[in-house]
């Protein structure tokens, strides 16, 4: 992203006085500070960049600079060159200019600002882009290891041409109607404790106390344009169908330099032609034919990777499960793995020809096929029982 004018980051015109400068610092300070907005990048970074501006701007010498080179006067626009070019972090900033907010803050600079929640003036309204849907079909396979999805989404994004203000440029602007500039409205409501004065956001101007004159012909002002993004997803395993992951700051641009909105991916799971779901665990469906399931015999279990060979014991009966471990999928916290479970099934034939039913006739008059189950066998339907529940 190219850099934004700083005059503009700090919406202060070129002839700004020092002391203008420096009071259109601290309502960015205050509106992007990091104790309002709460793990907000965008807030962030927004914040960094009104410090950056204002770092060079409220030096006299850098600002002229600024003034006749541009970016380049000043190291910004390569993010080396010393000074703050590269952004500054959050110490540098409290640092160099935590002082700035000490006056309404009480001492301690930042250390006093949680109490700013309780003022009824000076906040502002900060425009939010609205968040976005989408979403995203996967295979038991990308659950079981995470995957990364690159999906394209329209969206609104900040408008290059004025860097997402709206206006033609610095000097299109003139003083707020409504509330003169000052971004405030204050309203006298008689109450029966008497006059009762409060102060609230301009709600023409959104608390900028200015309204733009000349917009930005690309935008038409918005500070938005509509644009698509291919936005690179990287989605944990273990995730499950109707979960949402939030993106942060990936949704919709905000009109006129807000925060972004989010983007929220919704998760389907495409479903196996084998596999099924039941939490972490799998389930699969082995049928055995009567003579493997008498005699034992080597079989392959499908997996979430391909398939594994697994060993069925003689006289293996139906109804029985047996517990892969390992073999179903992970938490999507990343701790432990489900199992893969086989529920044996003895297949019977249908529709036997006449030399068939007379096999399966003898191996009916066999005394050891008359059913012997033993207590263990019984237990089937105890089994049966806690695993429906
Ligand atoms: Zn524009
Ligand atoms: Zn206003």
């Amino acid at each position: 992203m190219s850099k934004r004018d700083y005059y503009e980051v700090l919406g202060v015109s070129k002839s700004a006085t020092q002391d203008e400068i420096k009071k259109a610092y601290r309502k960015q300070a205050i509106k992007y500070h990091p104790d309002k907005n709460p793990g907000d990048n965008e807030a962030e970074a927004k914040f960094k960049e009104s410090a950056e501006a204002y770092e060079i701007l409220s030096n006299q010498e850098k600002r002229s600079r600024y003034d006749r080179y541009g970016h380049a006067g000043v190291g910004g626009a390569s993010g080396g060159g010393g000074g703050f070019g590269g952004g500054m972090s959050m110490e540098d900033i409290f640092e160099n200019f935590g002082d700035i907010f000490g006056s309404t803050f009480g001492g301690g600079g930042f250390g006093g600002f949680s109490g700013f929640g309780g003022s009824r003036q000076g906040r502002q309204r900060i425009n939010k882009g609205s968040n976005l849907r989408v979403k995203v079909t996967l295979t038991l396979a990308d659950i079981a290891h995470g995957v990364n999805k690159k999906i394209k989404v329209n969206k609104y994004i900040t408008c290059d041409t004025c860097g997402g203000n709206g206006a033609k440029d610095s000097s299109s602007y003139s003083n707020c109607a409504t509330c003169h500039g000052t971004g405030q409205v204050t309203r006298v409501s008689n109450t029966f404790l008497g006059a009762m004065q409060t102060t609230q956001t301009c709600h023409v101007c959104g608390g900028d106390g200015k309204t733009i004159t000349n917009k930005c012909t690309t935008c038409h002002g918005e500070g938005i344009v509509k644009d698509s993004e291919v936005i690179s997803l990287d989605i944990p395993a273990g995730v499950a169908e109707g979960m949402q992951l939030s993106v942060s700051g990936k949704g919709n641009a905000a009109r006129r330099g807000g925060i972004n909105g989010d983007l929220i991916v919704l998760i389907q799971e495409e479903k196996h032609p084998d596999l099924v779901r039941d939490g972490n665990d799998l389930i699969y469906g082995l049928y055995l034919n009567f003579a493997e399931a008498t005699l034992g015999a080597p079989v392959e279990i499908p997996t979430v990777d391909g398939k594994v060979k697994i060993k069925i014991e003689p006289g293996t009966q139906p109804g029985k499960i047996l517990r892969l471990r390992g073999k179903g999928l992970p938490e999507v916290n990343g701790y432990g793995k489900g199992d893969l479970l086989v529920n044996i099934n003895v297949w019977v034939p249908r529709n036997l020809s006449k030399e068939e039913r007379k096999t399966v006739e003898q191996l009916g008059s066999l005394e050891n096929f008359k059913p012997q189950p033993t207590a263990d066998d019984k237990s089937f339907f105890e089994r049966m029982k806690n695993f429906f529940e």
